[in-house]
């Protein structure tokens, strides 16, 4: 059916290869290109002779549009998938609209020196992607991605309209290590060193770091500490969701996750703001990453399981309703499917689908669009197909 360049080669750009191989139909052609060529080769020859898609390689730096430019016009894919890093969205965007391709995203743009992500950079390209007759869809990951798929589901088949949502996103996954992050560990620190915020009535309001907790008891995991963060999906559910009052983000932390932490925030090992060592500028968060595992490096080693879903509270017809909706992964069932870890894997199988979506023209309207505004049906679907098969109860417990 089609031809994807997906850019990048780390831990979520391993299922997405993994899965767009598996789902040869859709994706006859996939170009793997990123800044250190060597991994997209090794990921080619990790499964080429073993799929029927057709594999090819190359190198970019994606900062640079002009690169990705020279690419799009060499490899002439019908669509890009970005999962490199937040800080490439724009060059990518740019370089897109500059090739009349479509383009898929898991994470929203973040400038640099600011730790600050907002759709507002992304979304200032809708009209530039209609009048170009490309679709853009942003943050098909897990949360987000997946996240706001629940939540269009849970608005189309279940409720008149939605109040509260809360998404829970656990990880009950052991490593062995005293600290490790599961994916990128700068954008990871980034999100959790950052003031919690959620929606309320019509605002953001906003909570210092870590400075709300509840526990939760998580089908097929059991009761864990989660707390409360800001979260990208919030932003476009509060404006797509009809009706909505609150919208909430947890994430499950362990205390000994927590400690490490806060120690390292002491010390100022998790600044963003560059400093002068040995005669060089180096910015202490990015020399953390150098000395942490790689998370690629956990997938053998983690065992365990993540939960993550949306609990609803709303009307329909006149009367008061839930509904949970979650997905379960095992990790070691992952690492023994793809080679990662449970973290890669929920965000890469939604890349994947993401992409089909459009390439199969279910998804296929110019513009640039969360997940959200798109009919959830076919994609609920091809999670069960592809390796994230969710569940759902109508009676969960609440959290105050
Ligand atoms: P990794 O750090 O493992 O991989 C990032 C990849 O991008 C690396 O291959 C890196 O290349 C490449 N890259 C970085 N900068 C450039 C550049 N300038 N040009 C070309 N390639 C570049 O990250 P992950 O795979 O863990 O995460 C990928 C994305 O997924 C991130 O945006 C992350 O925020 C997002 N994500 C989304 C989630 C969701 O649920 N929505 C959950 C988890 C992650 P090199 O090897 O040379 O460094």
């Amino acid at each position: 059916m089609g031809k994807a360049l997906i850019i990048g080669a780390g831990g979520v750009a391993s299922v997405v290869v993994h899965k767009c191989c598996q789902n040869s139909e859709v994706f006859e052609e996939i170009c793997i290109a990123s800044r250190t060529v060597s991994k997209c080769d090794a990921l080619r020859d990790k499964l080429q002779g073993k799929t029927k898609t057709k594999i090819t390689t190359a190198q970019v730096d994606a900062d640079h549009t002009d690169e990705l430019v020279a690419l799009i016009r060499r490899v002439q894919p019908d669509i890009v998938i970005n999962v490199a890093l937040p800080y490439q969205d724009l060059t990518i965007m740019d370089a897109c609209l500059e090739t009349g391709v479509d383009y898929v995203d898991t994470a929203n743009y973040e400038p640099l020196d600011t730790a600050k992500f907002e759709y507002k950079w992304q979304w200032a390209y809708r009209e530039r992607f209609e009048k170009a007759g490309i679709t853009a869809l942003l943050g098909s990951g897990f949360d987000p991605g997946v996240t706001g798929v629940f939540s269009a589901y849970a608005q189309k088949h279940y409720f008149d309209e939605i109040h509260r949502i809360d998404i829970v996103d656990a990880n009950a996954g052991d490593h062995g290590y005293p600290f490790a992050t599961n994916f990128n560990p700068e954008i990871n620190i980034r999100e959790v060193t950052a003031n919690g915020s959620y929606y309320k009535d019509g605002s953001f309001i906003e909570t210092p770091p870590m400075s709300v907790k509840r526990v939760y008891d998580l089908p097929e995991i059991g009761p864990k500490d989660i707390y409360l963060l800001h979260h990208e999906e919030m932003e476009s559910l509060a404006l797509n969701i009809k009706g909505i009052r609150q919208i909430r983000f947890w994430m499950t932390f362990s205390e000994n996750y927590l400690n490490h932490l806060k120690v390292l925030e002491n010390v100022g090992m998790t600044s963003i703001e560059p400093i002068e060592f040995e005669g060089q500028q180096i910015v202490p968060l990015q020399f953390l990453k150098a000395v942490l595992p790689d998370p690629a490096s956990l997938g053998p080693r983690t065992k365990g399981k993540t939960n993550i879903g949306c609990i609803f509270q709303g009307i329909k017809d006149g009367k008061e309703r839930t509904y949970y909706v979650y997905n379960v992964c095992d990790h070691q069932e992952c690492y023994k499917e793809v080679g990662s870890q449970a973290i890669s894997y929920t965000t890469g199988v939604p890349a994947m689908i993401g992409a089909s979506m459009i390439l199969t023209g279910k998804w296929k309207k110019p513009g640039v669009y969360n997940i959200e505004e798109f009919d959830p049906d076919p994609f609920m679907d091809a999670l069960n197909k592809f390796g994230l098969p969710w569940q759902e109860s109508f009676s969960p417990a609440l959290i105050d």
